[in-house]
């Protein structure tokens, strides 16, 4: 998607990826290698005016590496913070912005005495290389904790309470070279099996003072990094607060919806910010739906019946859990996509079911 908006733009990519079926190498140049062979990362460095990331768990010293050679952006900064839950909680804490009840976790002892500070429900959570809820134990009281430590315990942990959000949202803020931020409307998340499965943009229901403490809280962050590029902040909303559960420095999947949901995807202005350029206009076009197709594919024809879906395939082989692509649904309104949406959704395959 990002070599896609890169195209118009006279902005050629070339991608590092592990597998050689990676969907980059249907749009642009692949350098098959691990994010961490040296010669891999020489080879995909070769000639390169940038790099930039769309994945958090690319290893920092690669990005440093790569940042002798050529300009890396976002700051690799960026991922040493994202990367570790420990130190993303402190950095968001340092700026100011509220996080769930956390405590770290290095022993069974220390989950005991997290477990009856934090109180239950609470999320064991491992510090690194967790996503789409992988790495993620719910204990519902202290009977669980025997059973969290045997699965997670291997690795460094940090205990969260568990928030009873009213809804999950996200915010998309984009700074460029020269410093000037935007942001993409407040999108509503909703999350199955830890899994993202839709995404409502703009989303309904906020008001002006929520928008303006959640742009308020990316662009603390995006100043604190320095950072340059699309940055995301998974949000709790719990009355009229907002809780940080995580920063992704990159695109992301609830930004879908923007390829044609806004004037600019995100994926263009990530582009724009990286290589200097002015940013373009964040702003809605009516109102979109994203859905994400997570194990099985549903008959494209069907969907493609429906005025305003499109959608997008990543010709990855199916598997249970696994994104396989995406169908983005825009209307003009809001009350025009919630008929339409009646029609789309039944059509998506149910993904894995809705717990942690
Ligand atoms: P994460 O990998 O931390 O983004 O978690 C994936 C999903 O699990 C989130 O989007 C939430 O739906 C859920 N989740 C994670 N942490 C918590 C928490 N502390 N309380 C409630 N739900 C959570």
């Amino acid at each position: 998607m990002l070599a896609r908006a890169g195209d118009p733009l006279g902005i050629r990519c070339r991608f590092l990826d592990p597998s050689p079926d990676a969907p980059a190498g249907r749009a642009a140049e692949l350098v098959v290698g691990a994010y961490d062979d040296p010669a891999a990362l020489d080879r995909f460095a070769d000639g390169l005016t940038l790099v930039t990331y769309e994945f958090e768990n690319v290893p920092v010293h690669s990005a440093q590496r790569l940042a002798e050679r050529t300009r890396v952006l976002p700051p690799p900064r960026a991922l040493e913070v994202a990367q570790d839950r420990l130190s993303e909680k402190r950095f968001l804490e340092s700026a100011d912005i509220p996080v769930p009840a956390w405590r770290p976790v290095a022993s069974l002892a220390d989950l005991r005495s997290a477990v009856a500070e934090l109180g239950c429900p609470a999320v064991l959570k491992t510090r690194r290389l967790g996503y789409d809820g992988k790495g993620q134990h719910v204990i519902e009281g202290p009977a669980d904790v025997e059973l969290a430590w045997a699965r997670l315990g291997q690795a460094p942990l940090v205990l969260e309470t568990f928030v009873r959000f009213d809804r999950e949202l996200s915010i998309l803020a984009v700074r460029g070279r020269e410093g000037s931020m935007i942001s993409y409307p407040l999108v509503e998340n909703l999350h199955a099996g830890g899994i993202l499965r839709r995404s409502l943009a703009p989303a309904p229901r906020v008001p002006p003072a929520l928008r303006a403490r959640a742009e308020a809280y990316a662009h603390r962050v995006l100043d604190a990094l320095g950072y340059m590029g699309v940055l995301t902040i998974e949000l709790f909303q719990v009355g009229d607060r907002l809780l940080a559960n995580e920063i992704a420095p990159r695109v992301h999947n609830s930004g879908h919806w923007t390829i044609e949901g806004t004037e600019t995807s995100q994926f263009e202005n990530h582009l724009r910010a990286v290589t200097g350029l002015p940013l373009g206009s964040t702003a809605a076009r009516g109102a979109s739906v994203m859905l994400n197709l997570i194990g099985t594919l549903p008959d494209t024809a069907a969907v493609l019946a429906i005025p305003g879906a499109h959608l997008h395939l990543y010709g990855k082989a199916p598997r249970p859990g696994r994104k396989l692509g995406h169908v983005t649904l825009r209307a003009d309104d809001g009350a025009e996509l919630d008929k339409l949406r009646a029609r789309l959704e039944p059509l998506i395959p149910a993904g894995p079911p809705a717990s942690l």
